[in-house]
C-alpha cells in the first residue's frame, strides 16, 4: 500500500523502484537465497538505475534528493520480501554513505562517495566483534601509529553485513585502549590492502541471500588519509550515526510488514476451508484488523520520524522507540500471517514463510530490543 498523499516525484521514484525490483530481482530472488548470496553486479544494476545513496548531494555523484527518498529504496526492498537486499542496501546507503557525507573530509567524500553511488563500490561498518556486540566499548581491534603517520591496524570483527561484497569498510579501532568510549577511531579501510582478509558468508536462519561475514586484519597498514573525522572521537561519530540507522531498521520493519499482510489478505480470499473462505472466519477477520492496526500506528510514528530526521531533530531516544516498535510489530505481524496460512506457511515455497524467517534478525542488529529499552529508559529516568 502507498502512503497516504505521496508527493507526487516521490510516487515516480516509487515506481522506478518497484519496477527495477521486478524485473532486475524477482526473477532470481530464489536462486540467489539457494545460493546465499546475490551476485556483486547487482550493486552495478542498482547504481545505473539511480537507487544507491540517492541523498548524497550531486558534487559526489548522488541526486541529492531528500532523506525520504532513501527510505523508499529499502521499504520496497523489504516490502516485496527481499529482506536480506533491503538490509545489504540499507547499510550502504543509509549507514556507510552519511558517515562520509557527515564527517569525512573532502578528499574523502571525493574518492569514495561516487564510487558508492554508482556501485562501483560497496561499503560495510565494523563495528561488532566476537565479544564486543551491545558492549562496543570492548572491542579489542586496535590502530597503532605506524611511525609514518598512517595506522596498523589488528583484529577481527563478525557480523559485517556486505563483508563479502565490501571494497571499503567503515573500521572502528582502538587508537588508545586506555581511554575507554574516548580511546575508540574510525578508518576509511580499502580492502584491496595486504593484511584485510574476509571469512565466510555466515548461515542464517534467514535472510539467505544477505551478506554478512567475518573480517579479518593482520597488519593491515592504512595511512593517515584513511582516518575518518577526527582520532578518539569514533564513538561519539557512532552515536550521532546511529539514530538514522534504527530509523531506517525501523522503517524496514514496517514496510515488510505492510508486504506480509498484503499476501495474508490475498491467501485469506482464496483459501476455503468448511465451505467458506478462509476470510470469512471471525478469527481471520479480527486477527488481520488487529495486525493492520498495530502496522497503521507504527508507520504512523516511523512517517513521524523520518519528519524529525530530515529536519536534524531526530534524537537517539525517539529513534530507539522507533526501531523497537516497528521491529517487535514486524515480528507480531510476520508470525500472527503466518499462523493464517496454517501449514503452507511454514513451507518455503510460500513467500510468508521468508517474511516470518527474515524478520527476526531486525530485533538484534542496529542494537537489540533490550538495548534500545536501556536507551529509552535513560533518557527519562537517566542512568
Ligand atoms: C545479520 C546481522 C547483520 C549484522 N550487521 C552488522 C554490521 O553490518 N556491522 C556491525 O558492526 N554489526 C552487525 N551486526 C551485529 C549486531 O549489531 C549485534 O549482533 C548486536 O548489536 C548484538 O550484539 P551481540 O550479538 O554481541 O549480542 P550481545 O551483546 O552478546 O547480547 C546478548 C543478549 O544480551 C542482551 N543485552 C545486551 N545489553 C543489555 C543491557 N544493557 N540490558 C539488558 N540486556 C542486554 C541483548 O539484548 C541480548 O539479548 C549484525 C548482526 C546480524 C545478526
Amino acid at each position: 500500500m502507498k502512503p497516504i498523499r505521496e508527493p507526487e516525484e516521490r510516487a515516480m521514484f516509487r515506481d522506478m523502484v518497484v519496477k527495477v525490483l521486478e524485473s532486475q530481482v524477482q526473477p532470481h530472488y530464489d536462486a540467489w537465497d539457494e545460493e546465499g548470496i546475490v551476485p556483486r553486479e547487482l550493486w552495478r544494476t542498482f547504481g545505473e538505475a539511480g537507487m544507491l545513496c540517492v541523498d548524497v548531494p550531486e558534487a559526489y555523484g548522488g541526486v541529492g534528493v531528500p532523506f525520504d527518498y532513501s527510505i523508499v529504496v529499502g521499504a520496497e526492498l523489504a516490502r516485496m520480501g527481499f529482506g536480506a537486499l533491503a538490509t545489504n542496501v540499507m547499510v550502504h546507503s543509509d549507514i556507510v554513505a552519511p558517515y562520509l557525507t557527515n564527517i569525512a573530509s573532502e578528499e574523502q567524500k571525493q574518492h569514495w562517495l561516487p564510487k558508492l553511488v554508482s556501485g562501483e563500490a560497496v561499503g560495510a561498518i565494523a563495528m561488532t566483534e566476537p565479544g564486543a556486540g551491545s558492549d562496543l566499548q570492548a572491542m579489542r581491534t586496535s590502530a597503532k601509529p605506524d611511525g609514518d603517520g598512517g595506522y596498523i591496524i589488528n583484529g577481527s570483527k563478525t557480523f559485517i553485513t556486505n563483508g563479502q561484497h565490501a571494497d571499503m569498510v567503515i573500521v572502528a579501532a582502538k587508537t588508545d585502549p586506555s581511554a575507554g568510549a574516548r580511546g575508540i577511531s574510525l578508518f576509511l579501510v580499502d580492502t584491496s590492502l595486504p593484511g584485510f582478509s574476509r571469512g565466510r558468508n555466515l548461515d542464517k536462519i534467514g535472510q539467505h541471500c544477505g551478506d554478512t561475514s567475518e573480517l579479518f586484519f593482520e597488519d593491515l597498514r592504512v595511512p593517515a588519509s584513511a582516518l575518518l573525522g577526527e582520532e578518539g572521537k569514533g564513538f561519539v561519530y557512532l552515536m550521532t550515526e546511529l539514530p538514522r540507522e534504527r530509523l531506517v531498521i525501523g522503517a524496514l520493519g514496517c514496510a515488510a510488514a505492510r508486504g506480509a499482510l498484503d499476501l495474508t489478505i490475498a491467501y485469506a480470499d482464496e483459501r476455503e476451508l468448511f465451505g467458506q473462505k478462509l476470510k470469512q472466519l471471525q478469527n481471520t477477520r479480527f486477527r488481520i484488523a488487529e495486525m493492520e492496526t498495530d502496522y497503521r500506528v507504527n508507520q504512523a510514528f516511523i512517517n513521524e520520524c523520518i519528519e524529525q530526521y530530515s529536519a536534524g531533530e531526530l534524537d537517539a531516544a525517539t529513534a530507539s522507540m522507533a526501531k523497537y516498535s516497528a521491529t517487535e510489530m514486524q515480528c507480531r505481524v510476520a508470525d500472527g500471517c503466518l499462523q493464517l496460512f496454517g501449514g503452507y506457511g511454514y513451507t518455503t515455497e510460500y513467500p510468508i514463510s521468508r517474511a516470518f524467517t527474515d524478520a527476526r534478525v531486525q530485533r538484534i542488529y542496529g542494537g537489540t530490543s533490550e538495548v534500545m529499552k536501556e536507551v529509552i529508559a535513560r533518557s527519562l529516568l537517566g542512568k
